[in-house]
């Protein structure tokens, strides 16, 4: 048998055990833990949807039509009207012909590389991209080929040397723990030339990059309807909801719907989840403003920690890593932040690679510019300025 209590040990004694906090109230900036209320910079609610009083009331109407539970899956008897116009409107805001709901952006991931691949096939991603992608690769048997992270020549290499073989690549749109963007014109040229597919995971761009918050297509001006791009979506960041879908060609769709195992072998989302995402995505293609707030304290952000010398990794996404290496660094300057009352979580190995960890600031247009001050000004008496990077 494992000895757990000695692994526990050994995580605690390297600075890598993780710990919850009990919040007591809404996601939003503001949070309540017990009695104490700390100025939030880690959630992943981009647009301040999660606790928008529009999308609660939708949940609420939502409830009051369909009940709380599904009561199926959706290929039983789960699929409700909400489910069904949802996943209409994930299409057109996306530009794809069809899109299919999942429960989580976890499963809609493995479901998609679990499907599309199988042994003797090759799946390749980028180093840094997201769990879920890595897992549905390993779940597939497919044979998982790593390129470093961005490195499109690398990547170029890897297909050349698989010709004419069942292909898919994986990339994460906006990379969670770095904040960059992926060079989404280069991997589609070399999916076209390679004839493979382009799982491209949209979890930290929709709703918050392109124009329209449209995600990477949108950002890079690319033409829609890409038979070759599969565009995975979560609801649970900018969506401010939870769940996830999947949006591709016709037959995509409905080769996920007859054998994608995270689709078919679990419950459907409560449909009143489905109809309050109806909302939040209103929001989201009708009030630019909240996008436009929000890159506007990007901007102030990355202005004034440059000012100030941060290790501030290059982003212009509302994720803004500060890279500080030791992860007992990275814990011992988030414990000073919440001394000021300011929440920024430490992130670790294994969630990103060894010896680079950091706090994954990340910014909500539910913060103000005050806000955005008040952290660059706790920031500034920690000598983060003198790393050696
Ligand atoms: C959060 C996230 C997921 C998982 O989505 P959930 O709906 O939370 O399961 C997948 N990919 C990326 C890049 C993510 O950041």
């Amino acid at each position: 048998m494992k000895d757990l209590a000695g692994a526990l040990a050994q995580r605690r004694a390297q600075h890598l055990y993780r710990q919850r906090r009990i919040i007591d109230g809404p996601a939003g900036c503001r949070l309540q833990c017990g009695d104490t209320t700390l100025l939030s910079f880690c959630s992943n609610d981009y647009l301040g949807l999660a606790n928008h009083p529009e999308v609660i009331t939708a949940l609420q109407s939502g409830a009051e039509l369909y009940g709380v539970g599904s009561g199926a899956s959706h290929l039983i008897s789960g699929h409700s009207r909400a489910h069904h116009e949802l996943e209409q409107a994930l299409a057109e805001f996306c530009g794809q012909p069809r899109a299919l709901l999942f429960s989580t952006g976890y499963m809609a991931n493995l479901g998609v590389i679990m499907t599309l691949t199988g042994r003797h096939d090759n799946v390749f991603q980028d180093r840094l991209n997201h769990a879920s992608l890595i897992d549905g690769a390993l779940l597939s048997s497919a044979r998982l080929h790593r390129y470093a992270h961005g490195d499109m020549q690398a990547l170029q290499q890897l297909l050349e040397g698989h010709a004419r073989q069942n292909s898919l690549i994986a990339s994460d749109g906006v990379f969670s723990m770095d904040g960059d963007i992926a060079p989404l014109p280069a991997l589609l040229e070399l999916a076209t030339e390679h004839d493979c597919w382009l799982a491209l995971d949209e979890a930290h761009a929709l709703g918050v990059i392109g124009q329209t918050g449209r995600g990477s297509h949108e950002y890079y001006s690319l033409p829609e309807n890409n038979h070759r791009l599969i565009t995975i979506g979560t609801l649970g960041k900018a969506f401010g909801t939870s769940g996830a879908f999947v949006a591709g060609s016709i037959d995509l769709i409905e080769t996920l719907i007859q054998q994608a195992r995270t689709y078919i072998y679990t419950t459907a989302l409560p449909p009143a989840i489905a109809h309050a995402t109806l909302t939040s995505l209103k929001l989201i293609r009708d009030e630019g403003w909240r996008r436009q707030h929000l890159h506007d304290l990007i901007r102030r952000f990355t202005e004034g920690a440059r000012q100030l010398s941060l290790p501030l990794l290059a982003s212009e996404t509302p994720i803004q890593p500060l890279l500080l290496g030791d992860s007992a660094w990275a814990l011992q300057v988030s414990e000073q932040l919440q001394e000021h009352g300011l929440l920024v979580t430490a992130i670790r190995p294994p969630t990103v690679p060894p010896g680079q960890a950091r706090l994954r600031i990340t910014l909500s247009a539910a913060h103000q510019a005050d806000d955005v001050d008040r952290l660059l000004e706790a920031l500034s008496g920690l000598g983060l300025d003198k790393i050696p990077l």
